[in-house]
This record gives structure tokens, sequence and C-alpha cells, in this order.
């Protein structure tokens, strides 16, 4: 197997990518898809279950309410069908996180199907076909003990925590996604990065990507260009970054026409994502429907949410996210490229809340994307996962309001932020980094750069003010960059003039 990859740029001059993007949304439900058990995350493992989630003998599931509901906003919300009568499915196969030795699934009968989002990648729209969003059950987790890495390969032994069994689940599949050419890894991710923001504005889940709560599984192929056939698909699993479901396409395109250029044909097959080399890696190779042999699920009454109750729903959706994103620019005033940055960097929520909670566009606008997001983008994760509030950017910007901090000063609490060393305020206070008005050490400061300076002094003292810069910046670089630098200019210029 061919493992030279092949440039970009000489990818889409002989191919066509295409795209099909399988996202999986974890609800927040306060109970699971059919027991009355938990869903908290993080509690004691295996503490939260029951006979149903573990699949016991004789256990009866029954469907919850709320996780219905909010399959049907997830589906208005994206110009879906709304099923007027769907059944759950089993689908069948072992695996050691699944006690019941088959998921509850949908199968053929989706409670939501034919819609579409308009995703915008640099001005241009793509609208994105959704085949279906359907419901279903979560897995448990399995904890590989023993080995380096985690995983299973070299592990001596392995624990499984049911906690996760039974939690509901929407997944959202695309149709083949085409007509994208180089912008195919963009549309992946802005495609991701729109889905996540609605999900957030239903309020139907945490939507967190580093958790888990959305966990994008991306489909690729490539067809001779200009053909119009699609090739075989790969599928890459669990990508759980914006830039990762960017970076995936972009590698899975180059990997693809690296074999298919040495003749070779690709399989059909599900691949990891390596975030740290930023490579996929071989997985399984992909079952068909009829391997899972599903079938309608027995012990479950068939779903028919009535018309009235639909429309009921329709009426709580939130604002269209293309609307949306026209009204918060005029709003903030934001040119068509400062909005573009935004939403690229997957940024535009926690400006709103940073908006919200009081700091001026601009403002929030300065610090989530000249600050954070290269931050975030070195450490390979999104801005919201950083560890810095909205509430922490408004006071810290406070605080430089009032003088307390210059921007220099602001960046170092933002340093003290990201490493956990608490608030703003606790920050300033620890590492000192209060600017200086105290005239008493200011002047001392000062006397030392004209001593350190007698020409540029001189310069001052025949008039030429304008060198006073040169005698601030030594007063700066020896009070670390916390001197009140409006205060010594003016204590330079009583000095010397
Ligand atoms: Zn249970």
């Amino acid at each position: 197997m061919s493992d030279t990859l092949v440039a970009f740029d000489d990818v889409l001059a002989s191919y066509d990518p295409a795209l099909g993007l399988e996202v999986h949304v974890e609800l927040n439900t306060n109970s699971k898809m059919f027991c009355g058990c938990p869903t908290e995350f993080g509690a004691e493992p295996n503490s939260q279950v029951c006979p149903t989630c573990l699949g016991l003998p004789g256990a009866m599931p029954v469907v919850n309410r709320v996780a219905v509901e909010s399959a049907i906003r997830i589906g208005l919300a994206l110009n879906c069908e709304i099923a007027e009568w769907c059944r759950f499915a089993r689908k069948n196969y072992f695996y050691p996180d699944m006690p019941k030795n088959f998921q509850t699934s949908q199968y053929d009968e989706p409670i939501a199907f034919d819609g579409w989002m308009d995703v915008d990648v640099d001005g241009e729209t793509f609208r994105v076909e959704i085949e279906r969003a359907h419901m279903e059950e979560d897995t448990g987790k399995s904890l590989h003990v023993g080995g380096a890495t985690g995983r299973i390969h070299g592990a001596s032994h392995s624990l499984v925590d049911y906690n996760r069994a039974g939690i509901p689940l929407i997944e959202i599949v695309t149709r083949p996604i085409t007509g994208m050419g180089a912008k195919a890894p963009d549309v992946a991710k802005a495609y991701v990065a729109q889905l996540r923001d609605l999900i957030v504005a239903l309020g139907v889940s945490d939507a967190r990507m580093d958790q888990g709560s959305i966990r994008a599984d991306v489909n690729l192929s490539l067809s001779p260009k200009g053909s119009g056939v699609l090739g075989t698909r790969t599928e890459t699993k669990n990508v759980n970054s914006l830039r990762s479901v960017e970076r995936a396409v972009r590698y899975e395109m180059s990997r693809h026409a690296a074999v298919l250029g040495a003749g070779e044909t690709i399989l059909q097959e599900t691949r990891h994502w390596h975030e740290d080399t930023g490579v996929t890696t071989s997985g399984r190779e992909k079952s068909d429907a009829e391997d899972y042999r599903y079938f309608p699920e027995p012990d479950l009454v068939p779903v028919a949410p009535s018309r009235e109750w639909v429309e009921e729903l329709r009426g709580t959706l939130p604002e269209n996210p293309t609307q949306k994103r026209a009204r918060l620019q005029a709003e903030w005033g934001f040119s068509d490229f400062e909005m573009r940055d935004t939403v690229a960097a997957g940024a535009l929520l926690i400006v709103e809340e940073t908006i919200n909670a009081g700091a001026t566009p601009q403002v929030a606008r300065k610090w989530w994307l000249g600050e954070m997001a290269r931050r975030a983008n070195e450490a390979g994760v999104e801005v919201g996962a950083l560890g810095v509030t909205p509430a922490h950017v408004v006071r810290v910007q406070a605080l430089v309001d009032e003088g307390t901090l210059n921007d220099k000063l602001a960046r170092q609490v933002f340093d003290g932020l990201l490493a956990g060393e608490g608030t703003p305020d606790e920050i300033v206070a620890a590492r000192g980094l209060a600017i200086v008005s105290d005239d008493g050490a200011l002047s001392a400061a000062v006397d030392n750069a004209i001593a350190a300076n007698p020409d540029v002094a001189d310069k001052i003292r025949d008039g030429k003010v304008a060198a006073a810069g040169a005698l601030i910046g030594e007063v700066m670089k020896e009070m670390r960059g916390q001197a009140d630098a409006g205060r010594v200019r003016e204590l330079i210029l009583e000095k010397l003039t």
C-alpha cells in the first residue's frame, strides 16, 4: 500500500472530492433513552444502570418523551420532514460495551428525513442535504488498562462502564456532498460548526466536541475529475474537534489520491483519526447494513407524533443560523471579513456570549480572535475548551479600562487563566501584575532612565519632546511593562522641561 501522500493541489487536478458527514449528538435529557436511569456525566462507574440499560432478560424499555421532542426539534431545525409513524429497530452485533448484543436504533423509519442546511464558506453558500436524523442509544465505555497508549493493543485487561449505555443520541446523516473542489475540508468544518451552533441554540445537548457530546464521522471518496461517479468511501470515526474535521478530510483526500494513483483500490473501511500525528489508520472493514440483521424492535411501541405536537414544537425553534449571523453582523458592525473569521474560528457563540456579558463587539473579537484563537490552535482545541469564559474576558477588559492592566499585562492574565490559576483578580494579585502608578516608584525609575541616557535627556531639554518615547521605553523595561505610561511621560517632562 502506497504511503506517499499526494499534494493537495495535485489531488484537485485529477479528482473531485465527495463528502458525507455523520454527526452523533448526545442529548442532555435527565434520564436515559429507554429507562429512568440518570445521565449525569462523571459519576462512579456502573452507578447509573438498571436491568433495562444492562439488557437483563425480561427488562422492558419505554421511550423517553423528551428525547423524541428533542429529535423532532433537531429535525425541524434542519428543514426535515417529520415521520407520522416510525419504529425503532435492533441493530445486532456483539461488542462488550453493549450488554444487549444489539443497539436500539432506527433503520428504515427515521423520525426525521429529507432536510437541508446551508453552509457558508468564504462567502459561498453550499447546500448540505440531510438524508435523515434518527434516534438511537449510546453504548457503554471500555477502558483498556495496562498499556502505554490506553488502546486495546498492549493492554493487560479491560473494564467496562455502562453509565453511558442507553443515553439518547441523535445521528444526523448527510447525503453525499459534491461540487466543493478545494473547499471540501472547509465545507466539512463549517457544516459541523454550524450544526453545533444550531444544537446549542436548540438547547438539546451540551454540544461539547472535546467531551464527546458531539462526535463526527467523516466519509470521503474521490471520483475522477468530471466523471460524476462516486468512488469508494472511507469513514474516519470520532473526529473530536472542528480543526480535526478539516485536517481529516485533507489527509484522506491526499491518501486516497496516492492509493488510486498507484493503481490500487480504496478499501471500504472505517479509519481512526490520530490527533497528535494528523493521520488516519485502518480500522475495521466496514460492515454492510445486512450484516447487522436489522429488525423492528418488538418491545417498543411505534412513535407517532401528532401534527399538532410537531407544529407546536416548530413554534419553539430558535432563529435560523443564516438569518442570525446576518442580524449579529449588523448589530455588531463587523465587516464581512471579521464575521467570516469569527465563524471560521468556531468562536461565534462565545463572542456572542461575551458581548451579552457586557463587552463591546470589537473587544470581544479582539480577545477571542486575536489571542484565544491562536492559543487554541497551538493547543489543538476549540476556543470554548480553553477554560477561559466570557465573564473572564469581560473582567480582564474592565481591568484594562480602569487602568489596572495594559494589553501586555492582560495577556499575562490570560496565561494565568489558561494555567488554571484562578480568577483574573486572583491572578493579578498572585502574579503582581497591576500597573504601578505610585509616584515614588515611578520617579526613581525615571531618574535612573535619565541618568543612563544623558543624550536623550538633553534632546528633551532642548525641546524635542518626542524623544521622551525612548525614556518611557526604558522605564517600562525596568518596571517589566507595569508602569503607567501616561504618568511616566508626565514625570519625565516635569523633570526635564
Ligand atoms: Zn437504566
